[in-house]
């Protein structure tokens, strides 16, 4: 035996995986226990997302409804620190895209502020995003970035939600965006303006095509946490 499969042997023991929604001690290779599983079926929803301009709309994959132990695992995941739930969040993302990855080029993350993600230490869109993009065999990309911290979005009527993320986010490098087809992600969605304003940003830079996903879709006007 390999000394690194001794260690991983160790640790397991010491800190046995846990299931990413209800917490119980599982097997190694899955992400939550099968109650939790057959509990929390995912629902495979499909939002349409307004651009701003235009009149046009772009697909977004919801594989889960923003509601019971999915929601407390998203809370606890993006609030609470509990970064390991990215691998479960990530995979079942990629799953609404199974068999399809040769659709996109790479995949990319709603990006959130400098001081946002120094106060947190990570940016959860992105975790969920790199996960995702491994298990589907693609490239992770950073193309966006959020130039100022505004007010977050549940606190605001849906008018107010558009104007507030205009422009408040910027392309870092198009010479990566020409002609690509690209997967955007974030943790959840509820009107859609974040999406729709990060999507817009790509596709005038010179996207081929935008197609979105997220973990939960939340009904509005219910809040995010
Ligand atoms: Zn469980």
């Amino acid at each position: 035996m390999q000394i690194k499969s001794v260690l991983s042997r160790f640790l397991e023991l010491l800190f046995p995986p846990r299931c990413a929604l209800c917490g119980a001690v599982i097997p190694a290779g899955v992400q939550v226990c099968t109650r939790c599983r057959q509990e929390n079926p995912c629902v495979h929803a499909e939002k349409r997302i307004d651009l701003p301009e235009g009149g046009k709309t772009i697909s977004c994959k919801v594989p889960y409804r923003y509601e019971g132990k999915i929601r407390e695992a998203i809370i606890r995941f993006k609030f609470y620190g509990r970064t390991s739930s990215a691998i479960f969040f990530g995979e079942r993302v990629a799953d609404e895209f199974a068999g399809q990855a040769d659709q996109f080029d790479f995949i990319t993350s709603v990006p959130v502020s400098a001081q946002r993600k120094k106060r947190r230490g990570y940016n959860q869109s992105e975790l969920i995003a790199r996960n995702a993009a491994q298990r589907l065999r693609l490239p992770y990309a950073e193309v966006l970035e959020k130039i100022a911290d505004n007010p977050e979005q549940h606190k605001l009527s849906r008018e107010d939600r558009k104007r507030n993320v205009c422009g408040v986010y910027r392309l870092l490098s198009s010479g990566t965006i020409q002609g690509k087809r690209i997967l955007l992600i974030d943790d959840i969605v509820t009107t859609g303006a974040t999406l729709g304003e990060c999507a817009k940003e790509l596709l005038e830079a010179g996207a081929q095509a935008v197609t979105c996903a997220t973990i939960a879709e939340v009904e509005y006007p219910q809040l995010k946490s």
